[in-house]
């Protein structure tokens, strides 16, 4: 008979790796409430309309990577691929806009995309997001790459690169699109044949090619930086000077344009080091104009997302273990007339009071049970034997150092508080 497997680029997140996502997911929520950020959780799907306007047209999310369907009741629904669309739409939704400005919210969850999956890219992942909506400061741009690199921090990841660029604005940018398409077409026999694609389509996207001919021609390209307009040059000044008042280091990437249309401004991307900047781990940027574009007033906004399987495969890379706060396991073990009634009852005692605890099951041998107490790597074997359960005494072992003590089985829960 046929077996099963997980879809091609889905992972099942065994019970051994728990602790990390755990330690993982907690930092990021834990560090984004101590920056002001509330949370905010939207569908899984969303009406497909809403990737299409917000991610756009041309991009290889909406052209390529959707997983999008039509629903029994002749919906069109799509798996979301990003948040920022669907935090937008709630933001508009549920007129958070009329609420202290900035609106700074963060989500944690699945995103979808039909991606070629490989070591860092599958087709379902994780991410942390954070967007702060309504403002134009430029420290917020600032403040959310310090949560971005605070989360990175204080999981214990480091040798990490921010690149950082401004690609400008609708009033800008087209000057330099204008100066970008005229050096492509002047080299466009060396260009692969994306790039000659993308130039009518999407030219923006010539910069981040991964082909190294193309890389080695956009290195020579003009800059967005030499193009912003006034607004976006000092925007840009003052994104960097509060950086630098964070201290956080980055290095400006002139070549740093992101794969989604409703990036303005500041663009910025995190890094590890060690994959030659290959893959980046995080990034994110400013986009002032997609809340206007799902209906919205004009409204300023900067957001990141990072991909939590390659924080993990990173923190894997780098041997980062979290410190287990789990109490441990209480094991108890009983054998005889009356022992089963009291074992489990003690072990309701046990859990009532916080701590873990599990019952043998069928029959086993002292010795079978005290063996299967080990190979779960309990830190204590409550025995109940008759005497135990005639005396209402329990033994307690304790399975790092062998020390055994004989206590009243009421007592169990302040016996294990004291350790
Ligand atoms: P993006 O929304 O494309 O800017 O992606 C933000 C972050 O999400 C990236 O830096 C990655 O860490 C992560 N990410 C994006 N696509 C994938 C994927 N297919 N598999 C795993 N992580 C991903």
């Amino acid at each position: 008979m046929a077996t099963f497997q997980a879809p091609r680029g889905t992972a099942d997140i065994l019970p051994d790796v728990q602790p990390l996502w755990r330690f993982v997911t907690e930092t990021a929520r834990e560090v984004a409430l101590r920056h002001g950020y509330a949370r905010l959780d939207t569908p899984i799907f969303e009406a497909t309309g809403l990737f299409v306007r917000g991610v756009g047209e041309g991009t290889d999310i909406v052209d390529k990577e959707m997983y999008s369907f039509r629903d029994k009741g002749g919906d069109d629904l799509t798996l979301r691929p990003e948040a920022t669309a669907a935090l937008c739409r709630a933001y508009l939704e549920h007129g958070l806009q009329n609420g202290p400005r900035p609106v700074k919210l963060f989500t944690i969850g699945p995103f979808f995309r039909h991606d070629k999956p490989q070591a860092g890219r599958y087709r379902q992942f994780q991410q942390f997001n954070c967007e702060a909506i309504g403002e134009i400061d430029p420290a917020v741009d600032a403040e959310i790459i310090q949560v971005a690199w605070r989360f990175y921090r204080e999981l214990g990841l480091h040798d990490l690169a921010l690149a950082l660029n401004s690609i400008g604005c609708p009033k800008c940018r087209p000057n330099y699109l204008d100066a970008l398409r005229a050096y492509s077409e002047a080299h466009f026999d060396d260009l692969c044949h994306d790039c000659q694609g993308r130039l009518a389509r999407n030219p923006l996207r010539l910069l981040d090619c991964k082909n190294p001919r193309c890389q080695a021609l956009m290195a020579g390209a003009p800059k967005t930086t030499d193009y912003l307009c006034a607004e976006c040059a000092d925007h840009f000044a003052g994104v960097r000077r509060f950086l630098g008042i964070l201290g956080i280091p980055y290095q400006i990437d002139h070549r740093l344009v992101r794969g989604l249309d409703y990036y303005t401004k500041t663009v910025f991307e995190v890094l590890p080091a060690e994959t030659g900047g290959q893959s980046a781990i995080g990034g994110g940027g400013r986009y002032d104009g997609l809340i206007e574009q799902l209906g919205g007033h004009p409204t300023p906004a900067v957001g990141f997302a990072t991909g939590l399987e390659r924080v993990i495969l990173n923190l894997q890379r780098q041997g980062v273990t979290p410190e287990s706060t789990a109490p441990p396991l209480v094991y108890v073990v009983h054998r005889g007339a009356g022992a089963d009634e009291a074992a489990w009852q003690l072990a309701r005692s046990i859990r009532e009071a916080g701590w873990p605890a599990v019952v043998s099951f069928g029959g086993r041998s002292i010795k079978a049970q005290m063996r299967n107490a080990n190979a779960l790597g309990a830190g204590w074997a409550a025995i109940l034997q008759e005497n135990e359960v005639q005396a209402g005494t329990v033994t307690l072992r304790n399975l790092r150092d062998h020390a055994e003590e004989v206590l009243p089985q009421s007592k169990i829960a302040a016996r294990l508080r004291r350790d």
